[in-house]
């Protein structure tokens, strides 16, 4: 046998990683049919190594491997051809081999050979007298080597197949991005994944429909993909709903771009997976062998989640898209374990005056989070990351224990400062909210006027039926309701007045136009705190840094503010400070009034 061909042969065996796992059953069954049918005592399944024959199943042998030197096992798979030797002592060739010495008088073997015609070694019976063949013993061996070749090829198919699309999997796209950079290095080279549905969509679709149309839905998009790349190269499924596959060597990637919009465009217009869900193509420019295969992937998958941000059908990998897209996940994954740790979160709280005397009444209560290597990271980042998840009812319950316990300090050190939390979207949704809000109030023998609960005009208009129902309850019970980032949220009037709310704060971005110098700003705030007013409204506004604004906003009759001007959020102890030291000014103008 050339030398090339044995090295392809090689390996061929290495590859289906089998040499030296431990006997299976599965190969054992076949093993002792072919000692039964043949009625000898000696039979194996004998794979041909560099210079060993080893034996993955064995009857009637203690060893498991002998030298490849004279094995007429070896001879089977160098010639693929089946093989008798009748009778050892007259057999030019392995009349002295180490079998012959060691008694054996008779072989028989058939080859085990893949798929790509390689022959892994043999399946075989030996005895220790000499012995004719038949015909049909010799069909029945070759039977038997085929099923063991089954066997093989099932267990090195499994995790390289996806059981429902058919398509080659994960695994199977790592090796063979290895075999790719080891053969063409510094090709580039284009990687695609098709995400066919957000998680949310799928999750719809599966409870609408059940789990098989969701398998029927990815088995058509896996064919359509397939037959759109034709035989010569692989798709792969990478996840759930994902699919991929790679661009042909040395592509130009705007005729590429265009290439995949067409094709998509094509497979879309005739597929059923476009009335359910929306797909999303991101592709990942690389060069082989200088990228990991999990990072291509990874890259064309975090393109895939920019296509469906954008609303566009795809997008080609940025690297500075996909650093925001492992911090987002990174704090999501630290959260968790934030909510858990005592040394992580902490609330801060600010201020909110009345803007005719000057009086703080209440304060907001902000979170925040030191992370252990990050430091801090700003709620503006991290609660629209966490609030769209479970972690949402977390958190909320977090913010709502650890601010009722801070109030209750309050009350009982003499004071009367109310406290307001804020709360998510994503809160509406459990049916328990209200009365874990009572309990905690409860708990704390705290009157609920004392607490008031800000949402956002957005959050509240995200389920505008839902929200209705819950503030409703929660008003019941007495707490007070806030609509924060007032202005921002697109509600109508009609849907305001029903809106149980006590309170609504004007978002910063308003307050912050005020002195833009355009009248049209002010007029616009001015219109905003009136039909707040009207609606029956208490106005805060938000994001108060000047004087100026202060007393602009105070003239147009909005009652409260709160801002960087009267002071920043405060740590508990700092705000006890600075409470003490505005009733001491307070106390001194009194007196010198
Ligand atoms: P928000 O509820 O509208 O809170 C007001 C934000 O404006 C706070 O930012 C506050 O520090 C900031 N701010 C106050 N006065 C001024 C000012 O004069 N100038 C400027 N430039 N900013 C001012 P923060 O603490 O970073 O919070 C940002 C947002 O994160 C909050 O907006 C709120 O929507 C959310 N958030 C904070 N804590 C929580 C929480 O415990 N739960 C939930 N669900 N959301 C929270
Ligand atoms: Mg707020
Ligand atoms: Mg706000």
């Amino acid at each position: 046998m050339q030398k090339y061909q044995e090295e392809a042969r090689l390996a061929a065996l290495c590859q289906l990683k089998l040499l030296d796992t431990p006997a299976s059953e599965s190969f054992d069954r076949i093993t002792r049919m072919a000692s039964q049918i043949f009625n000898l005592p000696i039979a194996a399944v004998s794979l041909t190594d560099r210079d060993r024959q080893w034996f993955k199943s064995r009857v009637g042998i203690d060893h498991c491997s002998i030298p490849r030197e004279k094995a007429p096992c070896a001879q089977v798979a160098e010639t693929t051809e089946p093989l008798v030797i009748e009778d050892f002592a007259i057999s030019p060739c392995y009349a002295d081999s180490l079998l012959a010495r060691a008694g054996t008088r008779f072989y028989a073997g058939a080859p085990l050979v893949t798929s790509d015609g390689y022959g892994l070694g043999s399946l075989c019976v030996l005895g220790t007298e000499p012995r004719q063949v038949t015909q049909s013993e010799i069909a029945a061996l070759t039977d038997l080597a085929a099923m063991v070749m089954a066997q093989i090829e099932l267990q090195h198919a499994f995790g390289r197949i996806d059981p429902v699309s058919g398509l080659a999997t994960q695994t199977q796209f790592r090796d063979d991005l290895l075999d790719l950079a080891r053969d063409h290095p510094s090709e580039r080279r284009f990687a695609v994944v098709v995400d066919l549905a957000r998680d949310d969509e799928l999750s719809q679709f599966r409870q609408a429909m059940g789990g098989a149309r969701v398998d029927d839905m990815i088995r058509e998009a896996s064919l359509a993909l397939q037959t759109a790349l034709q035989p010569a190269r692989t798709a792969y499924q990478v996840g759930a709903a994902q699919l991929a596959f790679l661009s042909p060597p040395n592509v130009e990637q705007d005729a590429y771009l265009s290439l995949l919009r067409s094709t998509f465009g094509a497979i879309r217009a005739v597929s059923s997976v476009r009335f359910v869900t929306s797909v999303a193509i991101g592709v990942r420019p690389f060069t082989l062998g200088d990228v990991s295969a999990d990072d291509v992937l990874r890259g064309a998958c975090s393109a895939a989640q920019d296509a469906r941000r954008e609303d566009g059908a795809i997008a080609v990998f940025s690297a500075a898209n996909d650093m925001a897209h492992r911090r987002r996940y990174r704090l999501l994954q630290d959260f968790g374990a934030a909510l858990e740790a005592d040394d992580q979160l902490r609330l801060v709280y600010q201020p909110r005056l009345d803007l005719a005397t000057g009086r703080c009444t209440s304060v907001e209560a902000l979170l925040r989070w030191r992370h252990p290597n990050l430091g801090d990271v700003s709620p503006g980042e991290f609660i629209p990351i966490v609030e769209r998840t479970s972690l949402a009812r977390a958190t909320t319950q977090w913010v709502l224990d650890a601010a009722l316990d801070e109030l209750a300090e309050w009350q009982r050190s003499g004071s009367s400062l109310n406290l307001s939390i804020n709360i998510s979207a994503t809160n509406f949704g459990e049916a328990d909210l209200v009365e874990r809000i009572q309990l905690g109030l409860l708990q704390r023998r705290l009157r609920p006027e004392r607490l008031e609960i800000e949402l956002t005009e957005s959050a509240i208009m995200d389920q505008p039926d839902r929200a209705l129902v819950m503030l409703h309850q929660l008003a019941e019970t007495g707490v007070c309701l806030a609509i924060d980032d007032f202005g921002t949220g697109q509600s109508s009037l009609a849907y305001l007045q029903r809106l149980p709310a006590h309170v609504v704060k004007i978002d910063q971005a308003f307050v912050r136009s005020l002195l833009s110098g355009d009248s049209s700003d002010a007029v616009l705030v001015e219109t905003m705190v009136d039909l707040a007013h009207k609606l029956g409204f208490r106005v805060v506004a938000e994001g108060i840094e000047t004087q100026q604004a202060a007393a602009l906003l105070a003239r147009m009759g909005c009652e409260e503010g709160q801002g960087y001007l009267f002071s920043r959020p405060l740590e508990s102890a700092a705000l006890v400070a600075w409470l003490a030291e505005q009733d001491a000014a307070s106390a001194a103008s009194i007196k010198a009034a």
